[in-house]
């Protein structure tokens, strides 16, 4: 692996240990940091290019425009699928917090809803982050009762609505590889946590077999939208980093393109 100049430090090892270059997309490259192995997005693109990315852009973002006002969650495609692996990853999660009078839930990146739903068939009192706007449309008109408790922005331009040590239950997957200031966003997710509540992630991991054996083709890479690539160890070091005092590696919900779960308490 050759030295590579980054224009920005591993999030992880901070200090200006030496990156070598990973793969390029078009403008964008993707950096290794030799320490600890976080690859990363050295230079993001602009505001504009990764928005787009995320809403699609062109027809697709047309038709959900046109449609998602007046969708139900039951008339999404895929909604018995897609309720069923919800209800799975709340399970999961639930099983680390103690149970009692109802508690309060944070999904951030909720996307449809689908994890927001589960909860609320668990009596929990739930909150969702989703960029982007029309898609969590239908959970609204599905729940009408929670849509002041779902914002459309990014979770760093939202976290300060939330009061320090307010959720029991709080998850992001297939989330935190988006954040562009990851510490940061963790220490939030660490302020809004209750002293006993959890944290679970579902992230992309540098080092499952796709990711060594397909390198610059491994299907995590999109440098538009994850900015940052953690595997299992790192992302222990880093989580601690944030304020996280116990942090467990788990198999992933999904396999998809590699991924990785943990289990993060204050
Ligand atoms: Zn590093």
């Amino acid at each position: 692996m050759s030295q590579y100049q980054a224009t920005r430090p591993c999030i992880i090892c901070h200090e200006q240990k030496p990156v070598s270059h990973y793969c390029s997309f078009d403008k964008l490259e993707y950096v290794c940091c030799h320490s600890c192995g976080l690859i990363y997005v050295d230079n993001f693109a602009n505001n504009d290019d990764m928005y787009k990315a995320y809403t699609g852009g062109g027809l697709k973002s047309l038709r959900r425009r046109l449609f998602a006002p007046f969708r139900k969650m039951r008339s999404i495609k895929g909604y018995a699928h897609f309720m069923q692996r919800a209800r799975g990853i709340f399970t999961f999660a639930k099983q680390y917090i103690h149970t009692g009078q109802t508690k309060t839930y944070l999904d951030i990146g909720c996307n449809k809803g689908f994890l927001l739903a589960a909860g609320i068939e668990e009596n929990f009192d739930v909150y969702g982050v989703e960029l982007v706007t029309v898609l969590v449309r239908p959970f609204c008109n599905t729940y009408p009762k929670y849509r002041e408790q779902v914002y459309s922005d990014k979770f760093c331009d939202v976290a300060q609505r939330f009061n320090a040590g307010f959720f029991d239950l709080i998850t992001a997957i297939d989330v935190v590889e988006h954040f562009e200031d990851p510490l940061a966003d963790l220490k939030e997710v660490h302020r809004v946590l209750k002293e006993d509540g959890v944290f679970v992630i579902q992230t992309p991991d540098v080092d499952c077999d796709q990711a060594k054996t397909l390198v610059c083709n491994w299907g995590a890479l999109k440098p538009l939208e994850h900015l940052h690539l953690f595997g299992g160890k790192n992302f222990i070091d880093f989580a601690k980093q944030a304020g996280f005092s116990e942090v467990t590696i788990h198999d992933a919900f999904e396999e998809a393109d590699g991924n990785f779960v943990a289990v993060l308490k204050k």
